[in-house]
């Protein structure tokens, strides 16, 4: 379960939100309260759900998280917390954090050299990032990983170099193929750098052995032979894995999504706003599931011309 806590970040990724001035961002009367993401979790956690993530626009944005972290954790049937973030607070909060319970952290770095940094994400900041990536290494958060999204043209010749960075960290590294929710509308089947092409390159250089996929699990795992670092595909365009996708997530305004690309909204804040009982609320999260589409490959709107529904900071990765 993916749990969006804001739909407002302080970056602005040109395959995300990059005009930020013009975003309309959620009343702040319409997102949910910590009690509120607490309830839902625990209907969910009797449903099924064991895993957590919490995302954003950026989530450590949201004043007092480590409150939010704690309530989740301390859900009966829920294993673990994670969270992504683009690292901007991580190397002031990632202590709190793992004192409230949480476990692992992914980090979004798509350069590492400071001014394509700054290009991509519209904020100077790539090396309070690198401190805040070395932070949660210090205490102890687990596992800490690296996303990438690889654009041809902006960030494709960086590839081994960020392998390089997570294999000299000894952490691991995903690239998410860049996906048709972005704010500018600049995604093409061109600028998309497939799985396949980050593999033949990266095997090009290092001894790479594959780990396959784990049931349900969104990323593809190569290990490298040496033992230093782990690499990760995440692949929703190139080679889908909608058949065992099991990922629900929750926008900060209270939408249950059973897909990312998915533009059917399943309200959740009404109800729990409503006096709905628990057993209401699980029988619409799931009608929610039940309705999940078949598949991205079935969605005759994955070309290049599709409107989206939204970018993707409103929905939370
Ligand atoms: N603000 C946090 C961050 O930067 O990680 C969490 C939210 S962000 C939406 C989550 C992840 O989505 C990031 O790793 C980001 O790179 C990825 N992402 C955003 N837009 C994307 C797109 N159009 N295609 C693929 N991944 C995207």
């Amino acid at each position: 379960m993916r749990i969006s806590v804001t739909d407002r970040c302080n970056f602005a990724c040109l395959f995300c939100m990059p005009e930020k001035d013009k975003i309309a961002w959620i009343p702040q009367e319409e997102v949910l309260s910590f009690e509120e993401i607490r309830r839902i979790t625990s209907v969910l956690a009797t449903l099924g759900i064991e895993k957590i993530r919490i995302t954003g626009g950026e989530p450590l944005l949201r004043r007092g998280l480590e409150t939010l972290v704690r309530g989740l954790a301390s859900i009966e049937g829920i294993k673990s917390v994670d969270m992504t973030t683009n690292g901007w607070h991580l190397e002031r909060k990632a202590g709190p954090l793992r004192q409230s319970g949480l476990r692992g952290v992914t980090v979004s770095l798509h350069s590492l050299r400071a001014d394509r940094f700054a290009k991509i994400s519209g904020l100077d900041a790539l090396p309070r990032v690198l401190r805040g990536i070395d932070r949660a290494l210090e205490v102890g958060l687990g596992p800490v990983k690296v996303n990438s999204v690889a654009i041809r043209g902006y960030n494709d010749d960086e590839i081994l170099d960020l392998v390089e960075y997570a294999r000299d960290k000894r952490i691991s590294i995903r690239f998410i193929e860049f996906m048709p929710l972005d704010g500018l509308g600049i995604w093409n089947h061109d600028r998309m750098v497939p799985g396949r092409e980050i593999i033949e390159a990266v095997s090009r250089r290092y001894p790479i052995v594959p780990s396959g996929r784990g049931h349900s699990e969104t990323s593809s795992v190569w290990r490298f032979e040496d033992g230093r670092g782990e690499l990760g595909l995440i692949t929703p365009m190139s080679e889908p894995f909608c058949d065992d996708c099991d990922r629900l997530r929750l926008t900060a305004d209270g939408k249950l999504l059973s897909c990312l690309f998915d533009t059917e909204f399943h309200d959740m804040r009404h109800l729990v706003r409503n006096g709905t009982s628990d057993e209401e609320i699980a029988a619409a999260i799931m009608e929610a599931v039940w309705r999940k589409p078949d598949g991205v490959q079935y969605m005759p709107w994955i070309s290049d011309d599709w409107a989206k529904p939204r970018n993707m900071n409103a929905i939370g990765v």
